[in-house]
């Protein structure tokens, strides 16, 4: 119609494609013929004024009121999204055997109410049984972010047990728009509304089949009033405040250790990646930190974006910055396993930056998240191949003390995490600098190895292995022992 009305020809290739685009959407059957509906009320409306104009009759008062509604420069709907996620993820994790793949259902994309948390038919007409099974099916958990403190206004937790809403200096705040969800309030986590939450989640894990929570924006500071579990009337509102921070730790322990207790192997990842989030050792006592989601917005770093119009966050940026920031924290692996630590590497080309990232990641953080569709073919099985022989050995890395040599992005840098017990483990070399680097194992390893490019290996007597790595330009070497 549009085509017809500004004068092109029907022939025109433009018109042509459109109207075969319209007549794909016939139906002709022996006793009669109709256009499908469409979903969009646009077609619609595009039909009926096509019809209109076959008449004769003007258009301008039936498609005029269309104009100011036009929607220009959206290029994805919450709901394609989910579809996208839902099926070609795993789809994709299927036909390239993508060793981990991070399913992370945003709860904005599967609830539409925070706190009762109820999968939304709209969006996933058969709640998660797909993507549960499919996931079963690779042996993967099914996970969903939780942002734990905030209930919505109608949820049956603020409804039933307003009196567990935090409030600060005898003043609740006021609900607010998380993501897509409906207004929330903030939920004391020091009250009774800790139990309440960790059986809002035993009931997900029996009912939905999650097994994997991640927990977000759960903070130090926010509650001091006088009738939870973190003072009293007798208390200064600054004793009550602090009083919550100091619990809080101990309240989120106490939820992840009673969703365990009900339903064993379920785990807890409490993103401590924003500032001001409780960070110390009683939680890791019955959960996991999730260290680096998506990266600091500081600019310590000769990043070559433009800052006015680029997104600063280093996640965003390819190449080795980001690896060194997210690699700083494998100074606690001396005392703390890495694996306690999720922080996510980016999976995105060229192979370059995927060896950084995927030699940075076998070290324990072991997380990888971003655009996995737009993965070569050839990144994908390289990401693939390389996770299958961590898997071979990533008890042996695990529990083997680190020897590290060089600073975080120096060259070289050098892990050796090889148990001494099996001689298996993997050793780790990254340069910023083209050049060739010489190292020779702390621990003894086993003969049989897998090595990048670029490497030679020999044992001498005793059982260590010297390693010459030559580096053509930066990147990541990786050597495994005891892989097949
Ligand atoms: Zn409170």
């Amino acid at each position: 119609m549009m085509f017809h009305t500004l004068g092109y020809a029907p022939d025109h290739p433009e018109a042509a494609i459109a109207w075969a685009g319209v007549r794909k959407l016939l139906v002709v059957q022996e006793d009669r013929a109709y256009c499908q509906p469409c979903l969009s009320p646009v077609w619609d409306t595009s039909l009926a004024g096509h019809a209109l104009a076959e008449a004769g009759v003007s258009t301008d008062t039936a498609c005029g009121w269309l104009i100011p509604l036009s929607v220009r420069g959206l290029h994805q709907d919450p709901h394609r999204l989910t579809q996208r996620l839902d099926a070609n993820r795993l789809r994709e994790s299927e036909r390239k055997s993508l060793a981990v793949c991070d399913v992370d259902l945003d709860y904005t994309l599967t609830t539409t109410r925070t706190v009762d948390w109820a999968v939304s038919t709209a969006r996933f007409p058969n709640q998660l049984k797909n993507v549960k099974a499919r996931l079963d099916a690779y042996g993967m958990k099914l996970g969903l972010w939780f942002g734990p403190t905030s209930a919505a206004v109608s949820s049956k937790a603020v409804r039933e047990h307003p009196q567990w809403r935090m409030s600060w200096n005898g003043k609740i705040g006021e609900p607010r728009e998380i993501w897509e969800t409906e207004k929330s309030y903030e939920m004391c986590m020091v009250s009774g509304y800790a139990d309440y939450f960790a059986d809002e989640l035993i009931r997900l894990a029996k009912e939905v089949g999650v097994s994997y929570f991640k927990w977000d924006a759960i903070s130090q500071y926010g509650c001091n009033d006088p009738h939870h579990n973190h003072g009293g009337e007798n208390n200064t509102q600054q004793e009550s405040a602090d009083s919550y921070a100091f619990q809080l730790v101990q309240s989120m322990s106490h939820v992840a250790e009673k969703v365990a207790a009900a339903v064993p192997g379920t785990i807890v990842d409490f993103d401590v990646t924003e500032g001001g989030r409780a960070f110390g050792l009683a939680f890791l006592s019955s959960g996991k930190f999730f260290l680096i989601n998506n990266g600091p917005y500081y600019q310590n770093y000769d990043v070559p974006i433009d800052l006015e119009k680029s997104n600063w966050n280093l996640f965003f940026n390819q190449g080795p910055a980001r690896t060194w920031i997210t690699r700083s924290p494998l100074t606690f692996d001396k005392w703390i396993p890495s694996v306690l630590f999720l922080t996510h590497y980016f999976p995105d080309d060229p192979r370059q930056w995927q060896e950084v990232n995927v030699a940075s990641l076998i070290l324990g953080q072991n997380g990888i998240w971003g655009d996995l569709l737009s993965v070569s073919d050839d990144g994908v099985d390289f990401i693939g191949s390389s996770l299958a022989r961590y898997k071979q050995v990533r008890n042996d890395i695990t529990e083997s003390d680190p020897v590290v040599t060089g600073l975080v992005s120096g060259s070289p840098e050098i892990y050796e995490k090889i148990s001494p017990s099996t001689g298996k483990g993997a050793v780790v070399i990254f340069a910023t600098h083209p050049g060739g680097y010489e190292y020779v194992t702390s621990h003894k390893a086993v003969t049989q190895h897998w090595n990048s490019d670029g490497v030679t290996i020999h044992f001498d007597g005793s059982g260590r292995a010297t390693i010459q790595a030559q580096f053509e330009k930066p990147g990541a070497k990786i050597l495994f022992f005891g892989v097949k």
